[in-house]
């Protein structure tokens, strides 16, 4: 299995290289050549526990790395988890499950593909003797799970960028309150946006990459999207036979890395009802899916800040895709997007829609899911709640623990939620690295570091 960039001007990539590279050199992103069928071996699965059937599926995806190998690694990847079942999926009703994915270290979904991307990046520095500076921009909750999935880890450093006042207090804290001497809480002037542009600035910078050996750690990370494919195969493993081909996976989205990886499963030959992108008031994504226009405006913040986005990164491998692999076409329209025009594009294929939530109704809907299931969702799952197919199972992916989002889940409720792991980090440190949002002032501070 090889790795392809969707601009189409990098040579084929191991999964090893891919990982290692993040972004592929053209500026593109890695998508695995061919996806295997699944179909057939899938059902076979449905005994397997979270980190067997994790090691099943990446053995397809990465034949270099030997069996026993993936086992050890995705034991040891999910052992940080809270609960037995890893992803515990809850029924709320006859029609509406949701997946629990806020069971790792740090309370949200980004932990599954993070807590393997340092495992693997801490067998990479085994197997090479290099040393790795792992750079990467976090509206919130991807830089926390990258700081827990690297800290610690010799050989390995790590940079996190973020806009300064932007993510919320308790996130912060999970970042730059960890005490761990390879992690550097870097905050930025700006939007996550912002953040973003300067690490693929620095990314851009061939020279740099090389002397730092420059590791991505955002959601452009190929790693990342296939360990997410693994709790859609769990989740539709768990749903009765009857109802898993009609079954709506209902997922929070902002730079489309979630809900791109159960499409990808899908594609795969995981049969099912479908997938909704549920976006908060930045809304891109909502309408183009309404329109056919991908159109950026402003940033807005929001109350599920890890969606507060204009810029949804894993867009591009959609649009490999959605374009039928033209990788030519591909390139030309995301310079085009990057110029600042607006694309438009065919229509996306049957199996996938969208719906918006405004700050508002994202309060109404955590006091409605309280009052009707007795069950507390965080703002990001909440967006999910609206519009759900009348007729056939949804399977909501819960992306937070509602305990990160103190404040918003308290006006809705009246009873603000506690995790002992976040009240531990009240009482410690800061320690914050302010930067200008410029490749120049965050590639001299990495050279410092070193
Ligand atoms: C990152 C994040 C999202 C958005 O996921 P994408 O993969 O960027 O679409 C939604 N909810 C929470 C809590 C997150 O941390």
């Amino acid at each position: 299995m090889l790795y392809i960039s969707t601009r189409g001007q990098t040579r084929p990539h191991t999964f090893t290289e891919a990982v290692e590279a993040g972004l592929a050199p053209d500026g593109g992103l890695f998508l695995p050549e061919n996806l295997p069928n699944l179909a057939a071996a899938l059902p076979g699965w449905a005994g397997l526990s979270y980190s067997e059937l994790a090691a099943e599926f990446f053995q397809h995806f990465a034949p270099e790395i030997p069996a026993e190998e993936w086992r050890q690694l995705t034991a040891e990847a999910y052992t940080r988890f809270d609960d037995p079942q890893i992803a515990p999926l809850r029924t709320l009703d006859e029609r509406t499950r949701v997946l629990e994915l806020w069971h790792g270290p740090t309370l949200a979904f980004k932990d599954f593909a993070l807590q393997l991307l340092g495992l693997l990046y801490k067998r990479q520095v085994r197997l090479t003797g290099k040393k790795l500076a792992v750079l990467g921009a976090t509206s919130g909750d991807t830089g926390s799970a990258a700081i827990h999935g690297c800290m610690g880890q010799d050989g390995i450093r790590i940079f996190i960028l973020y806009p300064d006042g932007r993510v919320a207090p308790l996130q912060e804290r999970q970042m730059a309150c960890t005490g761990a001497d390879n992690v550097f809480a870097i905050p930025v002037p700006g939007t996550f946006d912002d953040a973003q542009r300067v690490v693929k600035d620095c990314f851009g910078d061939a020279g740099f990459v090389a002397q730092v050996n420059l590791s991505a750690v955002n959601s452009i990370n190929i790693a990342r999207v296939l360990a997410q494919c693994v709790y859609y195969l769990w989740a539709w493993l768990r749903l009765p036979e009857s109802e898993r081909a009609t079954a709506e996976f209902v997922v929070p989205t902002g730079n489309f890395g979630n809900v791109l990886a159960g499409w990808l499963a899908a594609r795969m030959g995981m049969t099912c009802g479908g997938f909704r992108v549920a976006t908060n008031r930045n809304d891109i994504l909502w309408r183009f899916f309404e329109t056919g226009e991908y159109r950026q405006g402003e940033v807005h913040p929001s109350h599920a800040p890890s969606m507060d986005i204009q810029a949804a990164s894993n867009f591009e491998r959609y649009l490999y895709y959605l374009l039928e692999g033209d990788q030519e076409r591909v390139r030309s329209l995301m310079l085009r997007l990057r110029e600042g025009h607006h694309l438009t594009l065919p229509r996306p294929p049957a199996g996938l829609r969208a719906s918006r939530m405004d700050d508002t109704a994202i309060v109404k809907t955590i006091a409605r899911v309280w009052n009707q299931y007795g069950y507390v969702v965080d703002p990001h799952t909440a967006c999910a709640f609206i519009d759900l197919a009348p007729d056939r199972v949804s399977v909501i992916l819960s992306t937070a623990s509602p305990a990160k989002f103190p404040e918003v889940v308290a006006e809705a409720t009246g009873s603000e939620p506690r995790h002992p792991t976040l009240e531990a980090l009240k009482s410690r440190p800061l320690q914050r690295h302010p930067l200008d949002a410029t490749a120049a002032a965050v590639k001299s501070f990495i050279v410092s570091q070193l």
